[in-house]
């Protein structure tokens, strides 16, 4: 990700310079510095009473089409976990309750670049689903028949959720 040219303070070039250990833009007018952070995002392994898993399709980009868990980005302000509820909410309606923090997960995307995942287990009492225009499908699966998640980073959680719920 290269967001600024110009310096939003003072608008004058940027130049590069290496601060910190990287490569970085500063602007030599005003000592801003480009500093480029990470985004947080929040993904909701989802099961209901019967101990299934929501997996919803995706119905934009990125990843178009692909089988995923809901999840979005959070907003400044919002603590992770009512951002991972929030967004549950607004693409399927379904009010969840969080389970336990599955983990913390760093990924490159190319339309984001580098996203930082929170990913939280979260169950619901009442599974009747309502999508949004982000999701084209979407259901609760028993474990033998849950669609092929093709996406690393989902493919992972779903992997981490399973192992803990065996030990546990
Ligand atoms: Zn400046």
């Amino acid at each position: 990700m290269n967001r600024y040219s110009f310096c939003p303070v003072c608008r004058q070039l940027l130049e590069w310079a290496e601060i910190d250990g990287r490569a970085r833009k500063i602007c030599n007018s005003c000592s801003w510095v480009h500093y480029i952070n990470p985004i947080p995002a929040v993904l909701a392994y989802v099961v209901n009473r019967n101990e299934e898993l929501l997996v919803v399709r995706r119905a934009h980009e990125p990843a178009f089409n692909e089988w995923a868990l809901p999840g979005g980005f959070l907003e400044a302000g919002e603590e992770a976990s009512d951002g991972c509820l929030r967004e549950l909410m607004e693409e399927t309606s379904l009010a969840g309750k969080i389970d336990r923090l599955v983990g913390v997960y760093h990924r490159n995307v190319e339309k984001y670049g580098s996203v930082l995942v929170i990913a939280y287990s979260v169950v619901v009492e009442d599974d009747t689903l309502s999508l949004n225009h982000e999701l084209s499908e979407g259901a609760f699966y028993p474990q033998e028949l849950i669609p092929e998640v093709r996406i690393p980073l989902h493919l992972q959680i779903i992997h981490d959720a399973a192992l803990f719920e065996l030990v546990s």
